[in-house]
């Protein structure tokens, strides 16, 4: 059984959850602590009586613990991503992918740790200076979803940490080996007991006891928009500072005049990799009537050419479903789309075994074609290997229907013309947007987030991070 870690030492929970293999539930994997609403309140107690001495440390002993940390997710990476593959479902090197992803996020914020800087101006009255200096919020709540199991709750660790704050990290339920295996390293760190909390537990029950509590500053939130919306009020009731990430119906748009190999490559990765279980996932292809039937028929012929299986056999291309819940969401959404008028051009069977015969939760990937923009279909976000083809006259009905969403994550276009993508990355409402690249896929240097129902507050990663973990002071000096 793996515990909690609160105040620098490991602890059992109120229950333990047992998290099991997606791809062979035969394989149990350990159980994990699941604490309950005291229990949260005694992380909550960790991080605040830790924040007076974390938040007084220089940048040089910031920098260290987080380069260490950045360092030993590197070198483990084969390790730690057999954990991930093992207990989310994406395939091996994308697990693997997902931990060096991890590690650099680290080192990156092991350096912004040293850079965070302020601005010193002249006042308008004479003999004044101005200071502009950024400081820690104070104790933070990081809660993240299972679909980037180590990747998301480095994004959020890391420049939590590199700034100052401490830290109470609740993993989701489905994934708590990764959280847990990055508390393991995060705690042999050099940090002081209780600047970092590891809480897994239930949402629904451990939640309250965060977002609620006072002494906590600040809530950086990545899941769906219903929970990210609830917490959000919760937030705003006292004061508390908020940053959500959340859902996307992300809209990949083909021209005719697109390079289609390179247009049917950014489909497939886009929408299907990571079993299409990622915010970014282009699960709306919006093609124009010139390209539309050769374009389908390329994207069937690689569809039928992708292997479903276990997530670390080598070979396979998707690995399973999450878990039986997102499945049968999954299999719902299938249903209403085909009930709804749209042709299954592939795919969408579940089967229950891989070809090695391993039971799990696996699901051929789902084409649609012969849908718009108006069926549940289009409209919501399924978070599996499923994808509806919309067909349009021309760039300009694409924009409109690619924007004519709730959400506004990411938005990409496949062009060989110049005066289309400038367009495009002008007028798509959407946080990021990608020309002749998949959807999915984003660099850790630079800022992360959405518009509309996909994001509020101040983006993530890259320096934009300070904007949510600092907190701006003014002062002025009569000297
Ligand atoms: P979820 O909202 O069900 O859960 C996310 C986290 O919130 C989990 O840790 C869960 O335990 C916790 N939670 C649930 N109820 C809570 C409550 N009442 N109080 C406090 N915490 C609570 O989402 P999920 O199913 O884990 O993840 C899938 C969703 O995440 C999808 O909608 C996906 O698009 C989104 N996502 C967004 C991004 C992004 O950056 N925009 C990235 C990855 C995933």
């Amino acid at each position: 059984m793996k515990g909690n870690f609160i105040g620098g030492a490991w602890v059992a929970g109120a229950r333990a959850l047992p998290n099991v293999n997606p791809s062979d539930t035969r394989d149990l994997i350990d159980h994990y602590a699941q604490a309950d609403a005291a229990q949260a309140r005694h992380a909550v107690d960790a991080a605040a009586q830790a924040l007076p001495a974390w938040s007084a440390t220089s940048p040089q002993q910031r920098f260290d613990v987080l380069d260490q940390v950045g360092g030993e997710l590197l070198a483990r990476r084969e390790a730690l991503g057999d954990l991930l593959a093992r207990e989310e479902g994406k395939t091996l090197p994308e697990a693997i992918g997902e931990v060096v992803r991890a590690g650099q996020v680290f080192k990156f914020f092991a350096g912004e740790a040293l850079r965070l800087s302020g601005e010193s101006l002249a006042s308008v009255r004479p003999g004044v200076t101005v200071d502009i200096t950024r400081e820690p919020i104070g104790v933070v709540a990081l809660i993240t979803p299972w679909n980037f199991p180590i990747a998301i709750p480095a994004w959020k660790i890391a420049p939590a940490l590199a700034f100052g704050n401490t830290v109470v990290f609740k993993p989701a339920e489905l994934v708590p080996g990764s959280a847990w295996a990055l508390a393991e390293i995060l705690s042999r760190s050099g940090l002081p007991a209780g600047a970092f909390n590891l809480l897994m537990g239930r949402g629904a029950e451990v939640g309250p006891a965060l977002v609620d509590d006072p002494r906590v500053a600040g809530l950086s939130f990545t899941g769906s928009t219903a929970t990210g919306r609830s917490l959000a009020q919760a937030c705003a009731a006292r004061g508390a500072k908020f940053q959500l990430e959340m859902g996307g119906k992300n809209p990949l748009v083909v021209l005719d005049d697109a390079d289609l190999e390179l247009a049917t490559h950014c489909a497939v990765q886009g929408a299907f990799f990571s079993t299409g279980q990622r915010c970014t996932a282009s699960s709306r292809l919006i093609v124009t009537q010139g390209v539309h039937d050769r374009f389908v028929d390329r994207l069937v012929t690689r569809l039928r050419s992708l292997t479903v299986g276990d997530a670390r056999s080598p070979g396979t291309d998707l690995g399973p479903v999450v878990d039986e819940r997102q499945l049968d969401t999954d299999l719902g959404h299938i249903r209403d789309a085909q009930a709804q008028g749209a042709r299954l051009a592939f795919g969408g069977q579940p089967m229950a075994r891989d070809a090695r015969g391993h039971p799990g939760f696996y699901l051929q990937p789902a084409l649609f074609t012969e849908t718009d923009n108006t069926m549940r279909i289009s409209r919501e976000e399924v978070f599996g290997p499923v994808a509806n083809v919309i067909r349009v006259r021309d760039y300009d009905e694409a924009l409109a229907v690619a924007n004519d969403t709730p959400f506004g994550l990411s938005s990409g276009v496949c062009t060989t013309s110049l005066k289309h993508a400038s367009h495009f990355k002008r007028h798509a409402q959407a946080g990021m947007v990608m020309v002749n690249l998949p959807t999915a896929g984003v660099d850790y240097h630079v800022p992360f987030g959405g518009r509309k129902a996909s994001s509020m507050g101040a983006r993530e990663q890259g320096r934009y991070a300070a904007e949510f973990f600092t907190a701006v002071k003014t002062s002025y000096t009569f000297a």
